[in-house]
Order: structure tokens, then C-alpha cells, then sequence
């Protein structure tokens, strides 16, 4: 990797936009990934880049989901394989999950490079080549997946989804955790469990918590589901970053 002295002061966003350029130069993240970031950047900056107690609820909510799962599916886009590799293939080895790419600008190419990428590190097997099943309600190329994949999971974890394909998976009954710094964007606002967080913390807090978990009883684990509180959480983020933004001009 890049050269960021550890010691300035936006060391991990520096690392961050680092990773994602690689992305872009190796193949597996697109342009548009390079925009989605600066806006999730943004968002983190008010945030004060730190996992906030709701976040880390919502984290435990999500690994609890992701245990009670017959079926549960990581869907891995661009900007995902860049900045978290390692940490989707522990949280699918944590959780038995199923790890599929899933890609808003669909290429077969984009789809093979990421997932070698993923493979690379450690990855078993990555779905998302067959493409032989639709999401109901989205134009052709959007709503491919994979038939023993996202179409057949009862569990998803969409990480910085968009919001029309977050709300069409929601419509298919699916349980949907989704990852986004903006508690304000559609797919944090028809997630089941939405996440308000950098993906870098939260999915190792995912796996954490999972790992955490993992042989408790399933009335335990299905306690932790009802008692989350999906619009509290939305409400806490958006205080939050309403405070960062008052914090920063003082
Ligand atoms: P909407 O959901 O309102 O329809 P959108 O999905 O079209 O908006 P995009 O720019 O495509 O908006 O989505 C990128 C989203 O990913 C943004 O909400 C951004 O905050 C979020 N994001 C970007 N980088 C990260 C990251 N590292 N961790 C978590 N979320 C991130
Ligand atoms: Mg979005």
C-alpha cells in the first residue's frame, strides 16, 4: 500500500481514497465509486469518524440477524472489494454466509476482477457469475443475481447500496442490513437494519459481534432483533451529524 504517514491527522481517510484509487487502477472499483466515496467521506468528517453507540446497536442487531439466517448473503460492489476484502471474507466465514458481487454498473469483466480480488483474500467461493435470476421492479441489467444467491437469501447485507435496488430487495421480503454514512439516503431508510458507519469500522464490528455471538441460545439472539430500534437509530445519526456540522463551525 501507499505511503500515508501514520501520524497526520486524516491518516484513514487518506488510506481510504488510497485504497479506492487502487480500486479503480486494478479494475474492480468504478468512477462512480470515486464519487460515492467523497460523499461518504463528507458524512463521515460530521460524524467525527467514530462508531457511535447506535451504529454499534445496530451492528449487534445485524450479526444476530445474520446467525438466525437460513440463508445469508454478503453482496460486495466496487467500493466494498476495495476498502474491506479481508473483512467480508471473516465475516462470511463468522456467519456462514454466502458472499455474492453485485454491481450497480453490471460488467462481466468488473464482475471476474473483483471476484479474483476477493479470492485473493481468502474467499472460497464468490457468487454473482451465473447471474440467472431478477429482482422484481428493476431494469434488466440492475436486477441480475444469482438463483442460489441473493435471489434465494432470507438475510442480505447490501453495503452502500442504492437506494431503488435496496427498496426492490426489501419488496421481495428479504431482511436487509445495509451499510451507508447517510442515515438521510433511501437505502439506509428501507433497511431492516440500517448501519450509520464507514463500512471500514463497521464490518469488522459486524464480525466482531458475530464472533461474539456465535452459540448463543437462538431465543438470545432473536431478543437482540425485536429490541433494536431501526428509526432510533436513524434519529441518533442524523442528531449526530447535525451537532458535527455545529461542532465544526464553532
Ligand atoms: P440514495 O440512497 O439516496 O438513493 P445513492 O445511493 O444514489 O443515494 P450514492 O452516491 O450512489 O447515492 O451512494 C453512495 C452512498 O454510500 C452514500 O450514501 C455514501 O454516504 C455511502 N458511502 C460511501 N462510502 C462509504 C463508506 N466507506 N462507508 C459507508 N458508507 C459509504
Ligand atoms: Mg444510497
Amino acid at each position: 500500500e501507499v505511503d500515508v504517514p501514520e501520524d497526520h491527522p486524516r491518516y484513514q481517510s487518506l488510506l481510504t481514497r488510497h485504497r479506492i484509487e487502487a480500486g479503480v487502477e486494478k479494475g474492480i472499483t468504478s468512477t462512480q465509486g470515486l464519487i460515492a466515496e467523497g460523499r461518504g467521506e463528507a458524512f463521515d468528517y460530521l460524524l467525527g469518524e467514530e462508531t457511535i453507540p447506535s451504529a454499534d446497536r445496530a451492528a449487534r442487531a445485524a450479526a444476530a440477524h445474520f446467525l438466525l439466517a437460513e440463508h445469508p448473503v454478503i453482496s460486495v460492489n466496487g467500493n466494498v472489494a476495495a476498502l474491506v476484502p479481508g473483512e467480508v471474507v471473516e465475516l462470511a466465514e463468522a456467519t456462514d454466509a454466502d458472499i455474492e458481487v453485485n454491481l450497480f454498473g453490471r460488467t462481466e469483466e468488473r464482475v471476474r476482477a473483483i471476484a479474483a480480488h476477493l479470492r485473493e483474500y481468502g474467499a472460497s467461493e464468490v457468487k454473482g457469475l451465473t447471474a440467472d435470476a431478477r429482482i422484481p421492479g428493476l431494469s434488466h441489467e440492475r436486477a441480475k443475481v444469482d438463483r442460489d444467491g441473493i435471489y434465494d437469501a432470507d438475510v442480505v447485507l447490501v453495503p452502500l447500496e442504492d437506494g431503488d435496488r435496496a427498496e426492490a430487495l426489501g419488496e421481495m421480503g428479504k431482511t436487509e442490513v445495509v451499510i451507508d454514512l447517510n442515515p438521510l439516503s433511501r437505502s439506509a431508510r428501507v433497511a431492516t437494519v440500517p448501519i450509520i458507519d464507514n463500512i471500514l469500522r463497521a464490518l469488522p464490528n459486524v464480525a466482531r459481534h458475530a464472533r461474539d455471538l456465535s452459540g448463543s441460545p437462538r431465543e438470545t439472539l432473536t431478543e437482540i432483533v425485536e429490541g433494536f430500534d431501526r428509526e432510533g437509530a436513524l434519529d441518533a445519526a442524523e442528531r449526530r451529524l447535525r451537532e458535527g456540522a455545529t461542532r465544526e463551525s464553532e
